[in-house]
């Protein structure tokens, strides 16, 4: 496996179609967060990483009761301004899966720091139509990930055909409960109950196979029903990690814990396990955060125990 270096998709220029929301934004073609595209090979497929939009990280967003700008620290000093992805996953085949959908077509607070709706725009630049996705398979249901599943003015679903598979605890949570931190919006969730009206929700606890390729993994904390999905072909795989971790300093920082989480010593417990899992399997492993959509592996080496590799 590893990442394309080829030419990005972004330098060869706009795809007919209309205008992106983002276009005009001075991060419009920035490829660490809006403009990423990235490819990776696994066994003899390639998976897709695309982005919607970008999100400008709060100091505060990831880190410890000690010290909670240490994600933030740490990425500025590769990054002159930490704007992170909105990543989605595009696994092109007989079933084609995307994995998360983006934030959508809005600007979240004033001044932007959480900005999408590119995803359609990036999915046309490699000939992929909304109504080519069969599955929707989401990580969970914070509205960066699920936003794009509806459109937010009419609520009607954006992916007409594509079955959607959802963590059975995050459906609790978020769209029978009413104590969710983060509510749905009103457009989520009437293109989520537009689906189900179809037939077309799916959802899932514990581990499962819902697509050539494409295994589903439970990993809460972040959220109750929240999503591993390990995209898998031949021998080879990628972990795409959701906000398991935000960013891959995570893989070794297992006590940096996201602000959002929902349970974070349940949070904790998930990052320690998709750690042993990385050194016992290996593979690359990729939130939908990290910069640049570039993957990490988590690998034991004997002198200096677990570390990073690109
Ligand atoms: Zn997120």
């Amino acid at each position: 496996m590893s990442n394309g270096r080829e030419p990005k998709e972004h330098e060869t220029g706009p795809a007919e179609g209309p205008r992106p929301p983002l276009d005009g934004h001075r991060l419009a073609d920035d490829p660490v967060s809006t403009a990423a595209i990235e490819r990776l090979d696994v066994g003899g497929r390639q998976l897709v990483a695309l982005s919607d939009g970008f999100l400008l990280m709060g100091e505060t967003m990831v880190g410890t009761a000690d010290e909670p700008t240490a994600a933030f620290d740490a990425l500025r000093a590769d990054y002159e301004e930490v704007r992170l992805p909105l990543g989605c996953f595009f696994w092109p085949g007989e079933t084609n899966v995307l994995v998360d959908t983006g934030f959508g077509p809005l600007d979240a607070a004033e001044g932007g720091w959480l900005i999408g709706g590119n995803l359609l725009h990036q999915l046309r630049r490699i000939g992929v139509r909304p109504e080519d996705v069969d599955v929707v398979a989401l990580s969970h249901l914070h509205a960066d990930h699920s936003g794009g599943l509806g459109d937010p003015g009419t609520g009607e679903p954006i992916y007409p055909n594509a079955t959607t598979y959802i963590g059975s605890h995050d459906w609790e949570y978020f769209v029978e409960g009413s104590t969710a931190a983060i509510p749905l919006p009103d457009y989520t969730r009437a293109a989520l109950e537009s689906l189900a009206d179809r037939g077309k929700i799916t959802l899932v606890d514990g581990d499962a196979e819902i697509a050539p390729g494409v295994r589903r993994l439970s990993a809460p904390g972040h959220t109750p029903g929240h999503s591993l999905y390990v995209i898998h072909d031949d021998d080879e795989r990628v972990l795409l990690l959701g906000d398991s971790m935000y960013c891959p300093q995570q893989l070794t920082n297992l006590d940096w814990g996201a602000a959002f989480d929902v349970d974070p010593a349940l949070a904790r417990a998930t990052r320690e396990r998709l750690q042993r899992d990385l050194e016992l399997h290996g593979g690359g492993a990729l939130g939908c955060h990290f910069p640049g959509l570039i993957a990490g592996r988590a690998v034991t080496d004997p002198d200096r125990g677990t570390r990073r590799a690109p």
